[in-house]
């Protein structure tokens, strides 16, 4: 693996009512390249007072508008010139993620900064097309819905797609009407400040999106219990989930959760192999594992279990793993040093939990950086704690099966249920297995295939509610039923 030189970018501030600001008490922290352990630069660190003073700006920009009495066409306006200028700053966006988390830069420029755009002018697209609803009445009487924004949304994501999963929130409440205070993942913050950059160019108002950059138990706690917060939009783990969920009912916010998975990526016996192969890689190695739509349990039949598993084996045999600057890169490092340690963690685990290393188990890396090689586990039984629990890395298990029922069974025997996945020729197979899995979003000789308008979120413990699609953008308004007398 080649070692990169070492790339900065400019140290970053918080960004409250329309400006940059330090942190009230002056904290900062190093931003760490995965890729080759270096700062990257500082970034101010913000506490529960920084977070109060957004909150209080997201409030009277929403209180006191303009921005959800705009005019539907004028806040579309906006949005498109965000969209724009997410593309005029493309290069800069995709090095920031690329730095920050380590994900290959072919890959930020092609998919993360490309989607970004694309989402916030998907939902650009609709805000004019926010239409309420008439319903039937008294022959004196008028009765009407309309469809307002909630308010301050509190908007919390994590470290592995920092852009995309910040747009997939920021986009859809915008078009809503709802102002924002944003705290992005502790460990990659960087391309939230661009963002905000980019939307204040684009004439959003002040106040109407803030970043907090701040650690979880701080900044996301302060944001959760704020009483001036009417949602909180979280992205994460289950267990941080959990306990957001618990913290939020103290004020009765609204709250979405989406969370993690453990997604079950099903071979029939009648599929095309090779094609299966390839889906195989992706949804076990994806931005390296740390993916929560990965399908990182792959039941396969057991007539082609070994056939499977060559092609696959045969196709990381090549993949290029390393410098994430690098063009030909296709898996980078780990984002945080805990993300390699939580692999080398279970890489163990499965070991000694009897399963067999069919390939990879050691990190295959010397020098700097949170590399690890990607890992398959095969003889692996559904109870194992490696096809039980959320590892967030490149380590694969594979599981046979013998019957289309045991398949759904062991597919559904997680408590997690966000993404699934299954491979077949047979069209009666593939509808009446899709409809048996127990998750958000299933893909059919396919894996992690996306458009703006495919929704998706958890059943069971991945959380709930959904982002993207229309019924993303649900998650931001509620509804109001006016009743007029008119006798
Ligand atoms: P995490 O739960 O550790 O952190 C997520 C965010 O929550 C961070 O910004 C963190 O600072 C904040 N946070 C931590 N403690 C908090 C608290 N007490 N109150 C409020 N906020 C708090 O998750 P992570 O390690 O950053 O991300 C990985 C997890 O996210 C995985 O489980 C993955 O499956 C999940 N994920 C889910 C989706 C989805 O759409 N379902 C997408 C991406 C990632």
């Amino acid at each position: 693996m080649t070692t990169q030189p070492a790339q900065t970018v400019s140290d970053g501030e918080l960004f409250i009512d329309g400006k940059w600001v330090p942190s009230a008490s002056g904290a900062t922290v190093d931003i760490v390249n995965p890729a080759t352990e270096t700062a990257i630069c500082k970034v101010a660190w913000g506490d529960a007072s920084d977070l109060d003073r957004a909150v209080q700006a997201a409030r009277r920009a929403f209180d006191q508008g303009p921005w959800p009495t705009l005019p539907a066409k004028e806040r579309a306006r906006i949005m498109f010139r965000i969209a724009d200028g997410i593309e005029a700053a493309g290069e800069e966006l995709a090095l920031r993620e690329t730095l920050d988390v380590g994900k290959p830069i072919s890959f930020t420029r092609g998919f993360d900064v490309r989607a970004a755009a694309e989402i916030f002018r998907y939902y650009a697209g609709m805000v004019e097309m926010l239409e309420g609803a008439a319903r039937p009445a008294g022959a004196r009487s008028l009765q009407y819905i309309r469809r307002e924004p909630l308010g301050v949304v509190g908007a919390i994501t994590p470290f592995n797609f920092p852009l995309n999963l910040a747009v997939n929130k920021i986009a859809p409440a915008l078009a809503a009407g709802n102002t924002i205070v944003h705290k992005p993942a502790d460990q990659t913050p960087l391309t939230a400040l661009k963002l905000a950059e980019i939307m204040a160019e684009a004439g959003l108002p002040e106040g109407v999106h803030n970043v907090v950059l701040g650690d979880g138990a701080t900044v996301g706690s302060a944001l959760v219990e704020h009483p001036g917060v009417d949602k909180i939009s979280f992205t994460g783990s289950t267990a941080t989930g959990k306990r957001l969920i618990a913290a939020a009912s103290a004020t009765l916010k609204k709250v979405t959760v989406e969370l993690g998975g453990k997604g079950a990526n099903i071979v029939f016996a009648d599929a095309d192999l090779d094609a299966a192969a390839q889906a195989a890689f992706q949804a076990g190695f994806f931005n390296t594992g740390q993916f929560c739509m990965s399908g990182s349990r792959l039941l396969v039949h057991r007539s082609v279990h070994d056939e499977l598993v060559a092609k696959l084996t045969a196709i990381l045999d090549v993949i290029p793993v390393g410098d994430p600057l690098a063009e030909a890169t296709v898996l980078g490092p780990l984002a945080h040093r805990a993300q390699l340690d939580k692999v080398l963690e279970y890489v163990a685990i499965g070991t000694a939990e009897g399963a067999t290393l069919a390939y990879g188990g050691e990190p295959g890396h010397e020098g700097p950086g949170f590399y690890h090689r990607p890992v398959v586990f095969t003889g692996a039984t559904a109870d194992m704690r490696i096809a039980q629990e959320e590892i967030f890395g490149p380590v694969l298990t594979v599981i046979p099966f013998d019957t289309d029922d045991e398949a759904v069974e062991i597919a559904n025997g997680t408590p997690y249920g966000l993404a699934a996945g299954l491979h077949t020729r047979d069209l009666k197979r593939a509808h009446n297995v899709a409809g048996r899995l127990e998750a958000g979003i299933v893909w059919v000789n396919t894996w992690a295939a996306f458009e703006n308008s495919t929704s998706f979120g958890g059943y069971k413990a991945s959380g709930f509610g959904r982002e993207l699609g229309p019924e993303g953008i649900e998650e931001y308004l509620q509804y109001k039923t006016i009743y007029v007398n008119v006798d």
